[in-house]
C-alpha cells in the first residue's frame, strides 16, 4: 500500500490543520507556508498523485474544484483577484504528490518571473 499523503492525514484529522471549507469531494486549508497574504489549498478527498493522473472519471470532479476554487475565494475575500495554480510534477516544483490547487490572492499581480 502507498504511504498516506499529508493531505489526506489532514483530512482523516491525523495531522491538526484549520479546515476553511469542506464538501463531500474536496476541502481546503491555509497554506503552512504561505507565498501570498491570501494563500489557500484546494484539495480533493480523492488522492490523485499529479494533475496528469487524473483520469476519465475524474473529469467531474476536476470541474468541481474549478468550480469551488471561485467559492472559497470569494468566501475568502479574494473573489475579485485571485490567481489559481497547479504544480504537475516535481520539475514544476510539486512537493506533496496529492493534487491540489493553489488559491493565491493579496498580491500584486504582474511581477513574477513569467510576468504574469
Ligand atoms: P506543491 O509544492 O506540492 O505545489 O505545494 C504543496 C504546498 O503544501 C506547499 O505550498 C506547502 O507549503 C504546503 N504544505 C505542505 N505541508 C503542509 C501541511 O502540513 N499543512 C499545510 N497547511 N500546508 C502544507
Amino acid at each position: 500500500m502507498t504511504e498516506k499523503s499529508i493531505f489526506s492525514r489532514i483530512i482523516d484529522g491525523e495531522i491538526p490543520s484549520e479546515i476553511v471549507y469542506q464538501d463531500e469531494l474536496c476541502f481546503a486549508i491555509k497554506d503552512i507556508a504561505p507565498k501570498a497574504p491570501t494563500h489557500l489549498l484546494l484539495i480533493p478527498k480523492k488522492p490523485i498523485p499529479r494533475l496528469i493522473d487524473a483520469e476519465a472519471d475524474d473529469q467531474a470532479l476536476l470541474g468541481h474544484l474549478m468550480a469551488t476554487a471561485g467559492k472559497v475565494a470569494q468566501a475568502a475575500g479574494i473573489g475579485d483577484a485571485f490567481r489559481l495554480i497547479v504544480n504537475n510534477g516535481a520539475g514544476a516544483g510539486q512537493t506533496v504528490f496529492h493534487l491540489h490547487l493553489h488559491i493565491l490572492g493579496n498580491m500584486i499581480m504582474g511581477e513574477d518571473s513569467l510576468g504574469f
